[in-house]
């Protein structure tokens, strides 16, 4: 289904921060203390621009730590007037957004379980009303681009206009070394439609765990995210949720210090060879869609020669065989497994479909007409 985006935001007030931008701060918010000393922490490296915490949490069962309410957000002013940190803080309820405002919280985030539901969007739209603060949009919890969109435009119809999307990764059920797979064709599909919209990648919430997290930071910027969302806490040790996942203001600095931040483009020589390296990318393309053209071509062929000899369209034995044959193919010229296996489905899915069109189509032809 092709999807469109229909808002258009107004990214200037993202362009006022220095890039790289990084937001951080702990999960929840749980003394003064935590939130002061991670703070002042992070005020000592200059890519961080913006203290998160999270003051109401949504957890999966009752009776976890829920966040602390209210009280919390003072702790959050505080530290802002000690470091001159911007503030962000989750809003789950209009409520929420009243209480973030009035304690000068800078820009309000919208959870991943929050986006999930379209009531709840709407609810924070109508209160965010005559608003002026940025608001930033997690991805839902399921991989579902036009759940996302749809968060964003209904944030986007309510005035809002400072608007920027969180990618935070996917639920997924098959088995992945990650929290929440990345799925990065997603926020890279959400970039080609609203290219003006700022995408900040929260890494924390992707990964699980802090080992992960310098590699999906160097992805994230190869694929050109506008900025990182990192949770972090004096003691990671004793954080009251997401400990797994959280660093200590100096792995931070240690993380950013690592980064590689390619730009774009590079110097005119650079981009002459990356221009040949692309025309000869466009040839290939070309090529290969000449082929696929060619091959759904015979499989039409099949398909009619299958419904004349009334023979089934899936043939898994031939099935079986080609997998194993092309695999041992690709294999040997390098190919990664994985992508050669998903290649191989849908080419072979989009066979099947084209040659159940023909067996409909034929028997449609061949029914006597209906009164
Ligand atoms: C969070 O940022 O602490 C959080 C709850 O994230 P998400 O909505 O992505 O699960
Ligand atoms: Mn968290």
């Amino acid at each position: 289904m092709s999807v469109a985006a229909h808002f258009s935001s107004d990214s200037s007030w993202f362009d006022q921060f220095s890039k790289p931008f990084i937001i951080s701060g702990p999960c929840s918010a749980e003394s003064e203390e935590q939130i002061m000393t991670t703070a002042v922490g992070l005020s000592h490296i200059p890519e961080v621009q913006v203290f998160r915490a999270g003051i109401w949490k949504p957890r999966t069962r009752p009776g976890e730590f829920e966040g602390l309410g209210a009280p919390a957000l003072q702790w959050m002013k505080k530290a802002k007037e000690a470091t001159g940190l911007k503030l962000t803080v989750e809003v789950a309820k209009p409520d929420h957004i009243e209480q973030a405002l009035k304690n000068e919280i800078d820009m309000l985030w919208i959870g991943a379980r929050t986006v999930v539901n379209p009531f709840s969007v709407q609810e924070l739209a109508e209160a965010l009303k005559g608003c002026t603060v940025p608001v930033l949009i997690k991805n839902p919890v399921t991989p579902d681009l036009r759940l996302w969109l749809g968060a964003i435009e209904r944030i986007h119809k309510a005035g809002i206009v400072q608007l920027a999307a969180i990618h935070r990764g996917f639920h997924y059920f098959q088995k992945s070394p990650y929290r929440n797979a990345p799925m990065w064709e997603i926020p890279i599909e959400l970039k080609r439609l609203a290219p003006q919209l700022p995408i900040i990648t929260d890494i924390s919430h992707i990964c699980g765990k802090r080992e992960l997290l310098q590699e999906i930071a160097q992805k994230a910027f190869d694929l050109e995210t506008n900025g990182l969302m990192v949770e972090s806490h004096y003691n990671p040790l004793l954080a009251k949720t997401d400990a797994a996942q959280q660093i200590a203001p100096e792995e931070l600095r240690q993380l950013l210090a690592k980064l590689i931040i390619r730009s774009p483009s590079g110097d005119p020589k650079f981009e002459s060879q990356l221009e040949s390296l692309r025309t000869e990318i466009d040839k290939l393309d070309g090529e290969l869609l000449q082929l696929l053209a060619r091959r759904m071509e015979i499989v039409s062929e099949m398909g009619q020669y299958k419904h004349q000899n009334k023979i089934t369209i899936l043939q898994l034995k031939r099935w079986r065989h080609i997998i194993e044959d092309r695999m041992a193919i690709g294999e040997h010229l390098g190919l990664d497994k994985d992508f050669l296996l998903q290649l191989l489905e849908i080419v072979h899915q989009t066979s099947i479909k084209k040659q159940e069109e023909i067996f409909n189509k034929r028997t449609q032809d061949k029914a006597p007409e209906t009164q």
